[in-house]
């Protein structure tokens, strides 16, 4: 353990830039459109500067390494609209239909997303290994209404270092008006074979041996059972919460919905990120010290979401990712749910505009109004570029968050004594310090959506900076020695 005590003070002036971002709120808040009888001391005041910087410097986006630049190029809308059009052709994945059928139902879309995973393991040379896991569900009463096999399908590429897991997931079941219709067509091209099809792409292309090998483990999911009550997605969250050792999932990537921009900016992906964990995971007394200093929007699932947008907002990917800070849109949920209540950060993906005549229909053409209108989730309404560019962000996400230390633990603040200086000690990351070149604490207004401000400290595990933590809200976070950083940290009371 480093004890190095390193007081940083009054070093570079440095003028905070926000992060680039062309948030799709704009749309809704056109600055033209502000009067210009507006005052404007209230968008010029010095009091927008402020607190005022005088250490570190403005937190830049990460730029994608040209290990990752390769990768993101890699993929291919081509490959994603085949992987659609395959699981469409099943007829229906209702995770009630058949499992005995060769050609139609949703045990044969589970054997055929087995058998494609195993494709691109054999040609891996043994870094890609594949599995089908699952469980009986017994009928609930509710969804589920006679005894039924749930089956995740799970390709995982092995990292260098132990104990660090990431994963992506989608469902391949499918759902009609009805949800508990288990025989008529229910295609489910947006929702979510999409989903699946970026979990398959990204296998694909990161376990070619021509990539070096990250440095944690990813695993690429398509689960069932979603529509019925999350049970696919629940049992693979449990499955990695209750292992021996229990597996440490350092962050989760839902796509559920990521099919098309459905006539809204085709360069936005929503990213949906929880605030508050459920009590389960962080107890009371870790709220109460939560409220106490304004953490609420600093949980691991923000910080993800800020990580998101430093490492996939970029020309590699030709996305923008808009957060939104809530677990999920009214009146649904999703597969990152059951993670989030394993206590693992999780975050969803979904398209930014949904047109719910494409969701959750049977396939139809309805003549009501004079102009006919095609009812059903069809591949024809799938945009396969704007999927690809989704799948470049989650694939941006993935490669860096793999490639990182990982995030420093016990990040704590001193708040023994009154004073305008701020002390931050943590741990080093569960992957150990090995792979740390340096640790850097992170810093932005309390009202700032994402860190403005960054001071690289070194390799230690103390430091005091001449800010103070009234004012800001401070996070910590590692970077590698190739320069990938990992997801930042709230400071807690020491
Ligand atoms: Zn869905």
């Amino acid at each position: 353990m480093w004890s190095i005590v390193l007081i940083v003070a009054q070093a570079t002036l440095a003028v905070a830039i926000p992060l680039t971002s062309r948030n799709p709120a704009s749309i809704l808040y056109d600055r033209a459109s502000i009067p210009a009888a507006a005052p404007a001391s209230v968008f010029a005041c010095s009091a927008s500067n402020w607190p005022p910087n005088t250490i570190g410097k403005a937190n830049e986006p990460q730029q994608p390494s040209e290990d990752l630049t390769a990768i993101l190029a890699a993929v291919d809308p081509k490959r994603i609209q085949a992987t659609i059009e395959k699981l469409v052709s099943f007829g229906t994945r209702h995770t009630l239909s058949t499992q005995t059928s060769k050609t139609r139902g949703i045990g044969a879309a589970r054997d055929w997303i087995h058998a494609e995973y195993q494709r691109y393991a054999d040609a891996s040379d043994g870094r890609l290994s594949v599995k089908t896991i699952g469980y009986v569900q017994k009928p609930d009463g509710n969804r589920v209404t006679f005894a039924t096999r749930i089956s995740d399908v799970v390709a995982t590429l092995k990292g260098t270092d132990e104990n660090r897991l990431y994963v992506i997931s989608g469902h391949y079941d499918t759902r009609n008006t009805n949800v508990l219709d288990y025989e008529g067509d229910a295609p489910g091209a947006d929702d979510d074979a999409s989903g699946v099809a970026v979990s398959l792409e990204l296998a694909r292309v990161m376990s070619n041996p021509a990539y070096p090998l990250p440095k944690a483990s990813i695993a690429f999911a398509a689960v069932a059972g979603e529509e019925q009550g999350l049970y696919g997605s629940q049992f693979l969250a449990q499955t990695y919460a209750n292992s021996t050792p229990r597996v440490n999932v350092e962050g989760m990537l839902n796509n559920d919905i990521v099919g098309s921009p459905n006539g809204a900016d085709p360069h936005v992906i929503r990213l949906f990120a929880q605030g508050l964990p459920p009590l389960t995971v962080e107890n009371s007394t870790k709220r109460e010290s939560r409220l106490q200093i304004g953490g609420e929007n600093d949980t691991p699932a923000r910080n993800l979401a800020r990580f998101v947008k430093e490492v996939a907002e970029n020309s590699a990917t030709g996305m923008n990712v808009s957060v939104i800070y809530r677990l999920d849109r009214f009146l649904r949920s999703g597969d990152h749910r059951p993670f989030l209540e394993a206590g693992y950060p999780a975050i969803r993906f979904t398209e930014p505009r949904e047109n719910f005549a494409h969701q959750h229909q049977n396939v139809r053409v309805d003549n009501s109004t004079g102009t006919p209108v095609q009812y059903g989730d069809l591949p024809q309404f799938c945009d396969f570029g704007f999927i690809a560019r989704v799948a470049r962000v989650n694939g941006a996400t993935l490669w860096s968050l793999a490639n990182s230390p990982g995030a420093p633990t016990n990040v704590r603040i001193d708040t023994e004594a009154l004073g305008n200086e701020s002390t931050l000690y943590w741990d080093p990351p569960v992957g150990g310090e090995g792979n740390v070149d340096a640790y850097e604490v992170v810093w932005r207004a309390t009202a700032a959506p994402a860190w403005t401000d960054v001071i690289d400290v070194g390799l230690v595990n103390r430091v005091t900076l001449d800010l103070s933590k009234d004012n800001v809200v401070f996070g910590v976070r590692a970077r590698s020695k190739e320069g990938h950083r990992g997801v930042a940290v709230l400071s807690f009371p020491g």
